[in-house]
């Protein structure tokens, strides 16, 4: 491969961090978490963070917490990553897809007024490629309806809009840190809150629904101390052993949010010098975390950019396929792709071009250079 598609910006410092853990007696969520979740909510300004094993165990461990369950429709976007809708089918509930904006891929109001009904429990809005979606404009819609918000934040821990982070406005946020996330430790996902007592809940939820964990049980005590199960919860708690590597990962977040912008922006020109291409625009209000950078092929025309892409040894991928695009979703969920034009232009068009932090500029050459060369290549539009 001349450049891949993705590679992580691990340094000694996190390595040294897993070491330290594994000389250490807890290898299961202990001290590392907590230091994490300070962090974290220091850096969102968010009161409350649970590491979890994933973003798809956070967003379920956010609904049951939230009371969500069957009979419960909860609105998701049909351009998403799968996770979105299935993680509403884990916790009981419905999931109803809904059109998302064409400028930005995201879900928007109008998407949520077609989606909306009496029984509508909770929103999931995606913070597509690091730009959130703007949850003013879907409270708006929402009214006084008793109905919850919950970002899937899984792109998005250094972005803003008009400001705002990602769990300062809404009941939760849940993150990823799956393997090409901006911040990753392979596999693993957090929750930000800000309700001392949805916090509580979410914390027992994430495991078994016990009220003490391991650490705890572990610490404080001289006499041994009865635990109860007061929830049925899911078994979501991150290993220390995981969390070690995040610790340090996030001082070093903004700095590479800038390298990221910077690549992203260079990608946006030379997208826009292709006629038949577009790509999503970022709002003047967000300043975007830079998750990854896409383009939208010609209509018609994604597939052999991509093949044409892979044959240079340019690492692509495809984020993604819509959910009415996928065989189990359109049957499981009865949705006709008819129904969702603009996530399904996207899901036909778009692919993903490589991004990360210690991408250098020459290998972003390549990438653009091979871009041109590929558009040229194609039928013109
Ligand atoms: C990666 C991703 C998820 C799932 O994250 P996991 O940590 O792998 O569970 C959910 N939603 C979106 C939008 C994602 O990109």
């Amino acid at each position: 491969m001349a450049v891949e598609f993705y590679r992580h910006a691990l340094r000694e410092e996190d390595v040294q961090a897993v070491v330290a853990v594994l000389r250490s007696t807890f290898l299961t969520t202990g001290p590392q978490c907590r230091e994490v979740e300070a962090r974290l909510a220091g850096y969102l300004g968010v009161p409350h963070v649970l590491t979890m094993t994933s973003c798809t165990a956070a967003l379920e461990v956010a609904l049951r917490a939230f009371g969500v369950g069957p009979g419960d429709e909860v609105i998701v976007p049909a351009f998403t990553f799968v996770a979105t809708a299935t993680a509403v089918l884990h916790a009981g509930a419905t999931p109803v897809l809904a059109d998302v904006d064409a400028d930005t891929g995201c879900l928007g109001a109008a998407g949520v007024v077609r989606a909306l009904s009496p029984r509508t429990r909770c929103v999931i809005p995606v913070h597509l490629y690091g730009q959130m979606a703007d949850l003013d404009a879907i409270r708006a819609v929402l009214g006084s309806r008793p109905v919850r918000i919950l970002e899937d934040a899984a792109h998005c821990v250094e972005g803003t809009y008009r400001g705002v982070r990602p769990g300062q406005a809404s009941d939760a946020a849940a993150f990823s840190f799956y393997a090409t996330k901006n911040l990753t430790c392979g596999e693993g996902g957090a929750l930000a809150l800000r309700d001392p007592d949805l916090a509580g809940r979410a914390r027992r939820l994430r495991q078994h629904g016990m009220t003490a964990s391991a650490a705890e049980r572990y610490q404080g005590t001289k006499g041994y101390r009865h635990w109860d199960v007061v929830d049925l919860g899911v078994k979501a708690n991150l290993p220390d052993v995981l969390a070690a590597l995040l610790v340090h990962q996030i001082p070093r977040l903004d700095g590479q949010r800038v390298r990221r912008e910077a690549l992203a922006r260079r990608y946006e020109a030379a997208i826009d010098a292709l006629p038949g291409w577009g790509r999503p625009h970022v709002r003047a209000e967000a300043c975007s975390a830079y998750h990854l950078a896409t383009a939208w092929a010609p209509r018609g025309h994604r597939d052999a950019a991509l093949a044409a892409l892979a044959a240079r040894e340019i690492g692509v991928a495809v984020n993604w396929r819509a959910l009415p695009q996928l065989t189990w979703v359109r049957e499981a969920l009865r949705a006709d792709p008819a129904d969702f034009p603009v996530a399904c232009e996207l899901g036909d068009r778009t692919l993903s071009l490589p991004l990360w932090p210690d991408l250098a500029d020459a290998q972003q050459d390549e990438v653009v250079a091979a871009l041109h060369d590929v558009a040229r290549g194609l039928p013109r539009a």
